[in-house]
C-alpha cells in the first residue's frame, strides 16, 4: 500500500520536532501537525521562558549583593509587564525558528488538532492523511486536584501570562515547577508561601540537597509550609482568595498556584481507533523502540511519562527517527545517569545515585560533602552556602553520584556527568588539576569522607 506520509508526527514539541527533522533529513516523507504552539511546551511555557524569568528574578540578589563591592544603586523597581512582553517577543522568535527549522528540513507542517483514525490513518482540519508510521509526540499537561474552588487557582501555563505580578502567592505542589516559580515570584518581589503535602520537598533528591535547600530558601525569607494540604479555596468579595487547609489553618492570597504533576495529553486523539494501551499511571504504553501494541504507532516524550525533561524527549526523537529511517546509525537511549537541574535560587545540580538510592541498591558507599560561602559573597553580608557532595562506591572507587545546590549548579553539573558517564572514580577526581578559584573546583578537592 501506498501512503501519503512515511511518518505522521503529531505535536511539533521537542521530541516531536526532533524525530520529524531528522526522519526528513534521512529522506523520509513526513508531516507534523501542532494545534497550539510550534516547539512545544519546553519554548512556550517550560524551560524557556522559565528560565528567562529565572533570569529576572535573580537580579534582586546582585542588586543586593553589589554593594559590597562599592556600588551604590538607585532604588531598585521592578516591571512585570516588562518582563513578560520581552520574554513573549522571544518565544515569537523561538516559534519561527522552528517553523523554519521543520520547512527547512523539508517536513510539512499542519497547523491544527490532529485525530488518529486509524492505524494508519490521522484526520486532520477536515483532511485524511494515511501514513506508514504515526508517531505521538503529544506532551502533557499540568493536573491538579479537584477540590472546591479549584478554578479559582492557576498552573503553569497560566503563570507565564498574568497580567500582574500577584502581591501573594501560594505554590502548591513540591516538584521541579513548585520549587521554580516559588523562588521566581519571591525573587520578584511576591510575598510567597510554598505548601507541600509531605514531610519535605523534592522528593527522589538527595537527602542532604533536600534539606540544604530547605535551610537556604528558609534564610531567604521563602516561607515553607510542609505537610499542608489545601481542602477548599474561596473567592473573596474583594477578589482575593481564602485557602483553607486540611489541618483548619486559612491562608490569604491574591493568587494560588498548582504544581502538581503532569498528566500526558491524549485529549480527543482518538486512541480508541487503535490498539494503543496505557500504562497503570495513565501514560502511553512503549516497548524500547517506542512501539505502542498497536505495531503502527510509536509514541515519545512526555506522553510515555518515562523522564519528562526535553533533552531526554529529543534524544528519544531521534532514535525513533534513526531506528525507523537509518537503522545503521540507530543507537538506544541511554537512560542512566541523565543530569538535571531545578532551577531554584540557588540552583540544584545532579546526576547518578543519591545516597539513599546508592545504599538501598546494595552499594557499599563513602561520601564527600563540603558545604562554603561562595568567595563572592565574601565581600556581602549574605550568608548563602552552597553544598557539593560525591557518592563513591567503596569497592569499587566509582562515582555514583555528584549533587549540588549553589550558583550555577545547572552548568556545573553538566560536565560532571560526562565524567560518571565516562565512569570516573574518586582517584580520577583526585588526580584532577583544579580550575581556581571556582566553586566547580571544590569537587575535585574533596578529601575526607563524611561518612562511609
Ligand atoms: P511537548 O513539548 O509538550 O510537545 C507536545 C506538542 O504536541 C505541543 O506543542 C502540543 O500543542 C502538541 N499537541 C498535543 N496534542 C496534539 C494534537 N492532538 N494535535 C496536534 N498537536 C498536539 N525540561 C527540561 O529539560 N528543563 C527544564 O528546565 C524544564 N522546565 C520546564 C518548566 C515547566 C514549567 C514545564 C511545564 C516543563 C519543563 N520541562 C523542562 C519539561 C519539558 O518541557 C518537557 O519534558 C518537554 O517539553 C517534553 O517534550 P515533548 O515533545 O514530549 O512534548
Ligand atoms: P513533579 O512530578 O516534579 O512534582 C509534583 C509535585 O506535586 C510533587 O511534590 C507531588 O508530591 C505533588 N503532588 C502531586 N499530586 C498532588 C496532590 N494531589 N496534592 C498535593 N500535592 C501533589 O511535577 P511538576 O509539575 O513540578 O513538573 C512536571 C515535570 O516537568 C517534572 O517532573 C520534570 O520532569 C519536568 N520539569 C523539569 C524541570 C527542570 O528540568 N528544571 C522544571 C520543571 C518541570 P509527592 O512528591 O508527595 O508525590
Amino acid at each position: 500500500m501506498t501512503y501519503d506520509f512515511d511518518l505522521y508526527v503529531i505535536g511539533a514539541g521537542s521530541g516531536g520536532v526532533r524525530a520529524a527533522r531528522f526522519a526528513a533529513g534521512f529522506g523520509a516523507r513526513v508531516a507534523v501537525a501542532e494545534s497550539r504552539y510550534l516547539g512545544g511546551t519546553c519554548v512556550n511555557v517550560g524551560c524557556v521562558p522559565k528560565k528567562l524569568l529565572v533570569y529576572g528574578a535573580h537580579f534582586a540578589d546582585e542588586f543586593e549583593l553589589s554593594a559590597g563591592f562599592g556600588w551604590s544603586l538607585g532604588e531598585a523597581r521592578f516591571d512585570w509587564a516588562t518582563l513578560i512582553a520581552n520574554k513573549d517577543r522571544e518565544i515569537t522568535r523561538l516559534n519561527d525558528i522552528y517553523r523554519n527549522l521543520l520547512s527547512n528540513s523539508g517536513a510539512t507542517l499542519h497547523e491544527g488538532h490532529a485525530k488518529i483514525v486509524g492505524p494508519h490513518t490521522v484526520e486532520i482540519n477536515g483532511e485524511r492523511f494515511t501514513s506508514k508510521h504515526i508517531l505521538i509526540a503529544t506532551g502533557g499537561w499540568p493536573q491538579a486536584p479537584d477540590i472546591p474552588g479549584h478554578e479559582h487557582a492557576i498552573n503553569s501555563n497560566q503563570a507565564f501570562f498574568l497580567k500582574t505580578l500577584p502581591k501573594r502567592v501560594l505554590v502548591v505542589g513540591g516538584g521541579y515547577i513548585a520549587v521554580e516559580f516559588a523562588g521566581i515570584f519571591h525573587g520578584l518581589g511576591a510575598k510567597t508561601s510554598l505548601l507541600y503535602r509531605g514531610d519535605l520537598f523534592l522528593r527522589g533528591f538527595d537527602g542532604a540537597v533536600r534539606k540544604h535547600l530547605r535551610e537556604e530558601l528558609t534564610k531567604r525569607g521563602l516561607d515553607l509550609q510542609f505537610n499542608a494540604d489545601i481542602e477548599r479555596i474561596d473567592k473573596q468579595a474583594d477578589g482575593s482568595l481564602k485557602a483553607t487547609l486540611k489541618d483548619g489553618r486559612v491562608l490569604e492570597a491574591d493568587c494560588v498556584f498548582y504544581a502538581t504533576g503532569r498528566r500526558p495529553m491524549l485529549d480527543n486523539l482518538g486512541l480508541n481507533n487503535t490498539r494503543v494501551e496505557l500504562d497503570d499511571r495513565g501514560f502511553i504504553k512503549v516497548d524500547e523502540y517506542y512501539q505502542t501494541r498497536e505495531p503502527s504507532v510509536l509514541a515519545l516524550g512526555d506522553v510515555i511519562g518515562r523522564v519528562q525533561l526535553t533533552p531526554v524527549a529529543l534524544a528519544e526523537g531521534m532514535a525513533v527517527a534513526r531506528r525507523l529511517f537509518k537503522p545503521e546509525q540507530y543507537h538506544p537511549v541511554d537512560y542512566n545517569l541523565i543530569p538535571t537541574a531545578v532551577f531554584s535560587a540557588p540552583n540544584i545540580g545532579t546526576v547518578g545515585l543519591t545516597e539513599e538510592a546508592a545504599r538501598k541498591t546494595g552499594h557499599d558507599v563513602v561520601i564527600f560533602e563540603s558545604r562554603f560561602r561562595p568567595m563572592k559573597l565574601s565581600l556581602t553580608e549574605c550568608q548563602e552556602r552552597t553544598l557539593m557532595k560525591l557518592v563513591v562506591d567503596a569497592k569499587t572507587d566509582k562515582v555514583l553520584g555528584c549533587h549540588m545546590v549553589g550558583p550555577d549548579a545547572g552548568e556545573i553539573i553538566q560536565g560532571l556527568a560526562i565524567a560518571l558517564k565516562a565512569g570516573a572514580t574518586k582517584r580520577l577526581f583526585d588526580e584532577t588539576i583544579a580550575v581556581h578559584p571556582t566553586s566547580a573546583e571544590e569537587f575535585v578537592t574533596l578529601r575526607t569522607p563524611v561518612a562511609g
